[in-house]
């Protein structure tokens, strides 16, 4: 599974070998890949991760294709991972920032998507803070849109690189136990990590005081804790989620110094996982509020540094994969 031995024009082959024609025109959510697509998408990434290390990273996949990229809300790696997948496949690459675009004298984000397509890019990437917003963007353009996370829906490029590292760490997702945990109620990396990692056939466990669970959350085949020891005890895995403080309005925790001291991880409740526990993040992170620094900076146990570097293959597949229907001509169309 590991491309890292090969080398070279190895790896190239590798990737040719492995070229999979994503199943849809858009990316919006986890809840349509069915299990032999996500293993496409993800031994595809896979060997993307071996021409990441290499010194020459460029291929021309892409050659001639136009990518955007729109971020109406902050962020780090997603958006520098989609740029570097981008150009590593040979894309033009654009960054917009609804700061520095006319989102800012008014426009509605309908019209800046016209506008954008209107200069025919082939595939959008979006951030917005509201739910469906990339659903929508989709309705309207006609390349493909792929979402990068969109309010507390969904952020399905974060739940394929978690289930590559994951895949790259344990040799298979299938049989592991993870807990995601925290502030699930706010959270769209919860929602796709759920979706795939069951996709995947991981057991899943939601671990959170009740005002940061959704109150459905039982009814997504998942096992919910409100005890974090309780939670934690012989899992393979700890997801950490961010506490979302800017999606809430009012106080769902009493105080930070409190949330930490209950659901905060550290070296004592890690110790009722199993033993070779790792903990994964999606950033950014709050050190000293959902995690302690002595486990997130842990090489023996944290798998967070892994994540930020499979962001770039996983999004490489999925944007490598979308190309292939484009390449394919029209006959590639539809939703
Ligand atoms: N970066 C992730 C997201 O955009 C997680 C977070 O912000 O807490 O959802």
């Amino acid at each position: 599974m590991d491309s890292a031995p090969r080398d070279g024009s190895d790896i190239e082959q590798l990737i040719a070998e492995r070229a999979f024609r994503f199943p849809s025109r858009h990316f919006l959510s986890v809840a349509k890949l069915t299990r032999p697509d996500a293993d496409a998408l993800l031994n595809l990434a896979d060997a993307f991760v071996g021409l990441n290390r290499r010194p020459e990273k460029k291929i021309s996949t892409l050659r001639g294709h136009t990518l955007v990229n729109l971020f109406f809300e902050a962020s780090t790696r997603t958006q520098s991972s989609f740029e570097l997948a981008g150009k590593r496949l040979g894309a033009d690459t654009v960054n917009m920032s609804p700061r520095t675009s006319s989102m800012t004298k008014g426009e509605t984000l309908i019209d800046t998507a016209m506008t954008l397509n209107a200069m025919k890019p082939d595939i959008l990437i979006v951030r917005h803070s509201a739910s469906g917003a990339a659903d929508l963007l989709a309705q309207k353009v006609s390349c493909s849109v792929v979402n990068a996370g969109d309010g507390g829906h969904e952020h399905p490029t974060q739940a394929l690189l978690d289930a590559l590292t994951l895949r790259r760490a344990f040799g298979d997702v299938a049989g592991l136990t993870v807990a995601i945990c925290g502030d699930v109620l706010h959270s769209r990396v919860a929602r796709s990590n759920v979706g795939l990692l069951q996709l995947l056939g991981a057991h899943v466990r939601l671990v959170g005081p009740p005002t940061l669970m959704p109150s459905g959350a039982a009814d997504w085949g998942v096992e919910v804790f409100h005890d974090m020891k309780a939670g934690l005890r012989d899992v393979d895995v700890v997801m950490m989620l961010r506490l979302q403080l800017e999606r809430m309005d009012g106080a769902f925790v009493p105080s930070t110094r409190e949330y930490f001291r209950y659901w905060g991880l550290d070296a004592e409740k890690l110790a009722y996982a199993r033993p070779g526990v790792k903990v994964m993040h999606p950033g950014p992170m709050n050190r000293g509020v959902e995690i302690d620094s002595g486990v997130a900076d842990d090489p023996a146990v944290s798998l967070i540094q892994d994540q930020v570097e499979m962001g770039v293959a996983a999004r490489m597949a999925v944007l490598a994969s979308l190309a292939a229907r484009l390449d394919n001509g029209p006959a590639a169309g539809g939703v």
